[in-house]
């Protein structure tokens, strides 16, 4: 089995920043399993199918028609042949994200397309349930968390470097609220799995973080 690095934790996190730098560093694949929960809200959204109505969205996460496709300035996300790579980021989609990734389906639907990244040399892959639920087996497991304070600023710097208006008590509320739904759901509730490695990255930086993690993986 090809290895796996497992990060999990609530948004804003860090996760995002530091699997890719952890991917490029190691040269393995990266699986950013929140795109497919973003993704398929999306294509409900634009289906016009009801978020609530669990079998309808867990038939669109079945037929996701997406490509991810490597270019010299990150990857790029096509759904059914739009280039949604920006459009996936939006702070509405990230909240109906949540919305559809409370749907037990849905989660089922998605879990054979999130195994299949997992290839040599290796995966660092990051969500939510990374460690409880998809890649269970994985030898090294990190949950990263940050105060919702810190996390909220963080999301507000990049949402604006990405060209989106951001409110900090817009975005801080966003966060709060997500956190509870991605926390209390009864399916794969985000929690570390037993056997993680949790870490507070609030007064971390990005470098000191991602070498801690290479260093753990060299062990
Ligand atoms: O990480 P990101 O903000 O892109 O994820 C969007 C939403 O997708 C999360 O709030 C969460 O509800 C859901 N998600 C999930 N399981 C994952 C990754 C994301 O439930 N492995």
């Amino acid at each position: 089995n090809p290895p796996v690095i497992t990060l999990d934790g609530p948004g804003g996190a860090g996760k995002g920043t530091i699997s890719t730098l952890l991917a490029e560093e190691l040269g393995w694949q990266f699986l950013d399993s929140g795109a497919l929960y973003r993704l398929t809200a999306l294509a409900a959204m634009n289906h016009g199918v009801e978020l609530s109505q669990e079998s309808a969205v867990a038939v669109i996460a079945e037929h996701l028609d997406v490509r991810f496709e490597k270019s010299e300035q990150g990857t790029r996300v096509i759904l059914e042949n739009d280039n949604v790579t920006e459009a996936i980021r939006e702070e509405r989609v990230g909240r109906n994200a949540s919305v559809v990734a409370a749907h037990n389906r849905v989660r089922d639907a998605l879990l054979k397309r999130q195994r299949a990244f997992a290839t040599l040399p290796g995966l660092i892959a990051d969500g939510r349930d990374m460690g409880t639920v998809v890649f269970p087996e994985a030898p090294l497991k990190i949950f990263l968390t940050a105060s919702a304070e810190e996390r909220a600023r963080r999301r507000v710097s990049q949402l604006s470097e990405g060209g989106f208006d951001a409110d900090y008590d817009q975005v801080f509320a966003d966060i709060v609220e997500r956190d509870e739904r991605d926390r209390n759901r009864a399916t794969a509730p985000l929690k570390p799995a037993d056997d993680a490695i949790e870490l507070d990255t609030t007064e971390l930086s990005i470098p000191a973080v991602v070498e801690y993690i290479l260093a753990l993986a060299s062990e």
